[in-house]
C-alpha cells in the first residue's frame, strides 16, 4: 500500500486525458464504481460519463457490482442512463475508468474488467492501492468528484446543470454538507461552479439526506436504544457502538439502503471519540461503519481488518457474531 500525500502529477493527468482522447471513434468507454454506490461513487461516475458524451463519437456504459437497486436519494440522478446491469457490462471495453475504488476488491465481479488495454483510477483515497494502468488519486480531495472536475476541466468539456448536479451530491456527500475537515475554501470555491449552474441545493438536501420512510424512523429509534457506550475502550477516548440486523429490517419492513444514514445519529455521542454501526447482511457478515472525531485513525483499524477508507470514516466486512466483530475492532483501537 502506498500512502501518498500529493494528488496526481502532471504526468498522470496527461497521460489520463491522452488515454481518453486516444479512444477511437465508436469506441467502448466503461465506467465503473464501487459497491453499493454512494453519492460520491456514483455522482462521480454519471457526471464524468455525461462529460464524455458531451464530448461525443463514444459508446459509454456505466455500472457498479453486485447491481441492486439503487437507494431512492440517488434514483434519477441526472446520466442514469448510461446505467448498465452487471451482466451486460462489456466484457473488452477499450478504456475503463474505476470511480471512489481504493482496492480492486470494492469492484467485486466487475473487477477483471481493470485488464482492459487502459484503465484509469480515479480516487481520493489515500489507502488506494494502485490497481489500475493509469492513477488519478488524490488524498487530499474532499471527495472523488473533486478529481473528475479537475478531469472534465483538462479534457475542456463545460460544466452543465446536470453534469454539476451529478458532482455537488458527489460533493456535499463526502464532506457532510460542508462539514466535514477536508472542507477547504477550495471545496466552496468548487461548489460555486456547481451551483451557478442553476443546480437546487436545498432540493437536493432534502432527497439525498432529509428523507426517510417512517418505518426507519421507528427501526433507528429500535437501534438507537440498544447503543453501548464504552469509555474507557480506545485507549480512554472512548467507543460508541450499535448493531442494526436483518430481523430488525423485517420487523420495521426496511430495505438495508436505510442503515447508511445510522452512523451519523450514533457518532454524535460526545463521550465517545470513535462510533462504529454494524449492519448485518448475512447470518455472520455484517457491514462495518466507523468514524473518528481525530483521536483515532479509524482506516488503520479498518485496513487491519480487511477494509479500508478514510482516517476519519473507514468501514470493513466483519464475520462471525457481533460481539466477535466488536471486539475486533476494540482489540485493534487498544
Ligand atoms: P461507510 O461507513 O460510509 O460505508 O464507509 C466509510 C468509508 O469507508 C468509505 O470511504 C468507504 O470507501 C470505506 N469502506 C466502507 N466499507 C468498506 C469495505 O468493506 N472495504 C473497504 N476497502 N472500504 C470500505
Ligand atoms: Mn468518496
Amino acid at each position: 500500500m502506498t500512502d501518498r500525500v500529493s494528488g496526481p502529477t502532471e504526468d498522470e493527468w496527461a497521460a489520463a486525458v491522452a488515454a481518453i482522447e486516444a479512444v477511437p471513434a465508436g469506441g467502448r468507454v466503461l465506467l465503473l464504481c464501487h459497491v453499493n454506490p454512494d453519492g460520491d461513487a456514483l455522482g462521480s461516475m454519471l457526471g464524468f460519463g455525461l462529460g464524455l458524451c458531451r464530448l461525443g463519437g463514444r459508446q459509454v456504459q456505466a455500472a457498479y457490482p453486485g447491481g441492486q437497486q439503487l437507494p431512492p436519494a440517488l434514483h434519477g440522478m441526472p446520466g442514469a442512463h448510461l446505467l448498465v446491469a452487471p451482466h451486460e457490462v462489456w466484457s473488452d471495453p477499450d478504456l475503463v475508468l474505476c470511480f471512489d475504488v481504493a482496492s480492486a476488491s470494492r469492484l467485486g465481479t466487475l473487477a477483471d474488467r481493470m485488464s482492459a488495454p487502459t484503465s484509469i483510477v480515479v480516487d481520493h483515497h489515500a489507502s488506494n492501492t494502485r490497481f489500475g494502468g493509469i492513477h488519478l488519486v488524490d488524498p487530499g480531495a474532499a471527495a472523488t468528484s473533486v478529481v473528475v472536475q479537475g478531469l472534465l476541466d483538462r479534457l475542456g468539456v463545460p460544466l452543465d446543470v446536470q453534469i454539476a448536479e451529478c458532482l455537488y451530491i458527489a460533493l456535499v456527500t463526502d464532506t457532510g454538507s460542508f462539514r466535514f475537515e477536508m472542507t477547504t475554501p477550495a471545496v466552496h470555491e468548487l461548489a460555486a461552479r456547481l451551483l451557478a449552474t442553476g443546480v437546487a441545493p436545498a432540493q437536493i438536501a432534502r432527497r439525498v439526506f432529509d428523507s426517510r420512510p417512517f418505518g426507519a424512523v421507528r427501526l433507528f429509534g429500535a437501534v438507537l436504544q440498544r447503543s453501548v457506550l464504552e469509555p474507557t475502550a480506545a485507549g480512554g477516548r472512548g467507543l460508541v457502538w450499535t448493531y442494526a440486523t436483518l430481523a430488525d429490517l423485517e420487523t420495521y419492513d426496511q430495505q438495508p439502503y436505510v442503515l447508511e444514514a445510522l452512523i451519523d445519529s450514533v457518532r454524535c455521542t460526545v463521550e465517545a471519540d470513535v462510533s462504529c454501526v454494524l449492519k448485518q447482511v448475512a447470518e455472520a457478515t455484517w457491514a462495518v461503519s466507523m468514524r473518528s472525531k481525530g483521536g483515532v485513525d479509524v482506516s488503520r483499524v479498518a485496513v487491519a481488518l480487511g477494509g479500508g477508507g478514510h482516517r476519519l470514516a473507514a468501514g470493513f466486512t466483519g464475520v462471525g457474531a457481533a460481539p466477535d466483530v466488536i471486539q475486533a475492532i476494540r482489540a485493534e483501537l487498544d
